[in-house]
């Protein structure tokens, strides 16, 4: 089938490439000129295991291209995939004026009975709002939404092994033409109106963003009553009914979707005329969990941090990738900075221009007063930690991830404190 594929950001790019691989040829639109002279040099220009290979073999077969012109991606195309940024507005709404920009370029020359597929995430009503501005566009199309659930730093794995696939339509046409072109893949197909599909995504993603603020604060009492979080989860997640995933305490969600997610549900709760006080709460613990963090720094440190020497350990929203979007670990390195922290990072793979990083672990922690653990990179579990041990100033580490054993921290004479032990 010929598809294009709108963005080619961490959703556009592994649906485009993914798609290679069930045989179907793909045009990709994208603004970026730095990024598409990298996409057409084979690079891919963010960390995704699996997905430069997965690049290079759509590309070797001949089934990919990459496009700074729309109109030179949609041409000739049957489905075109929307892919594009849905950034949080200032009333914490979806921003969706990317993808009315990018239809406005392009709507009024797509093929006759086209599918618009919204990949991107979108309030419910997105649907009926962008057939409505393609119709009054003159274009014989059909938009439906198709949301996307890929994790970044699984994505390829959640492309070819997918939990589900969400089609939203009530065009039986456009459903069969979905399914088909996802025949190669194993997976439950659940076909519904627009606005559920819309809402299957926000309810999914607000729900894991209320199961992780659940667990921190399960951990902050844990710590208050003097509990183990981690025997306490593990006890819970034997119950089927409960399960073990998504369930570990650490600074507080980031990344680009479940806070701007969450903020959007709110928003279109409030403008429903429901409030969604629990969402409001988990929205607000949050924001009070990243804060916990630094109030443990405070606590081995002392209130005033000038001068004083913090080794960080991860930048990125989470282990598996580079993407620094909402990350507890930058927010983190920021606010110690402002209060005259000297911050020095690593991270496997994340970069900023903010914070001083150095290429090893243990060079981070060199002469650090307090070595802060803020994403789960499992590299950082085989470290030396004795030689950590020898090259610090102080001995005080925050764990913010429970990455480390405690009793074996203390054992080489560490000040050690995690999150709800
Ligand atoms: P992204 O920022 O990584 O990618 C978007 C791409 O679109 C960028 O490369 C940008 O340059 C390009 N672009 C912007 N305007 C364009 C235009 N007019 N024409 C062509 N290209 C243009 O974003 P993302 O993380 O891939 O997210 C895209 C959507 O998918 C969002 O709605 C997001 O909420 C949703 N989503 C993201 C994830 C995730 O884990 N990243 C998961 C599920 C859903």
């Amino acid at each position: 089938m010929d598809i294009a594929v709108i963005g080619a950001g961490y959703v556009g790019l592994v649906q485009a490439a993914g798609l290679t691989s069930l045989g179907h040829r793909i045009k990709v639109g994208e603004a970026d000129a730095n990024k598409l002279e990298m996409l057409s040099a084979g690079k891919v220009p963010f960390y995704e295991a699996g997905l430069e290979q997965l690049l290079a073999d759509g590309m070797a077969a001949g089934l990919l291209s990459f496009h700074n012109d729309n109109l030179e991606a949609i041409a000739g195309a049957k489905v075109i995939f929307i892919a594009l940024p849905t950034p949080q507005d200032e009333d914490g709404s979806a921003d969706t004026s990317y993808i009315e920009g990018a239809l406005k370029g392009f709507g009024a020359s797509l093929e006759d009975r086209a599918l618009v597929v919204l990949k991107s995430t979108v309030p419910v009503g997105s649907v009926a709002r962008f057939q409505k501005q393609l119709d009054d566009m003159g274009a014989n199309v059909v938009v439906i939404s198709n949301p996307e659930f890929l994790r970044e730093g699984s994505a390829v794995g959640d492309f070819k092994h997918p939990d589900r696939i969400v089609v939203g339509t009530r065009d039986q046409d456009a459903a069969e033409t979905m399914i088909d072109l996802y025949k190669g893949l194993q997976a439950p197909v659940i076909v519904t109106d627009p606005a559920s599909s819309e809402m299957i995504k926000y309810a999914s993603n607000a729900y894991l963003a209320t199961r992780i603020t659940y667990a921190n604060a399960i951990a902050n009492l844990c710590e208050a009553v003097g509990a183990d979080v981690k025997d306490v989860l593990k006890g819970m997640g034997y119950d089927r009914r409960i399960g073990h995933h998504f369930l570990n305490p650490g600074p507080g969600y980031g990344g680009s979707c479940f806070p701007k997610d969450t903020e959007a549900l709110v928003a279109i709760a409030d403008s429903a005329g429901y409030d969604f006080s629990l969402l409001k709460g988990v929205i607000e613990v949050n924001h009070q969990q990243h804060e916990r963090m630094l109030e443990k720094v405070v606590a081995m440190l002392g209130e005033d941090l000038d001068g004083k020497r913090v080794g960080l350990w991860g930048l990125a929203f989470k282990a598996g990738t580079d993407d620094l979007r909402e990350s507890p670990a930058m927010y983190l390195a920021l606010r110690l900075q402002e209060r005259g922290a000297i911050v020095t990072a690593f991270d496997p793979q994340a970069s900023s221009p903010d914070v001083k990083q150095v290429d090893e672990p243990l060079e981070a922690a060199r002469d650090a007063q307090l070595l802060l653990i803020a994403t789960e990179w499992p590299e950082f579990q085989a470290v030396d930690m004795r030689a950590v041990h020898d090259v610090m100033g102080a001995a005080n580490i925050v764990d913010a991830r429970n990455m480390l054993d405690r009793r074996d921290m203390v054992r080489l004479g560490f000040n050690y404190v995690g999150v709800g032990r």
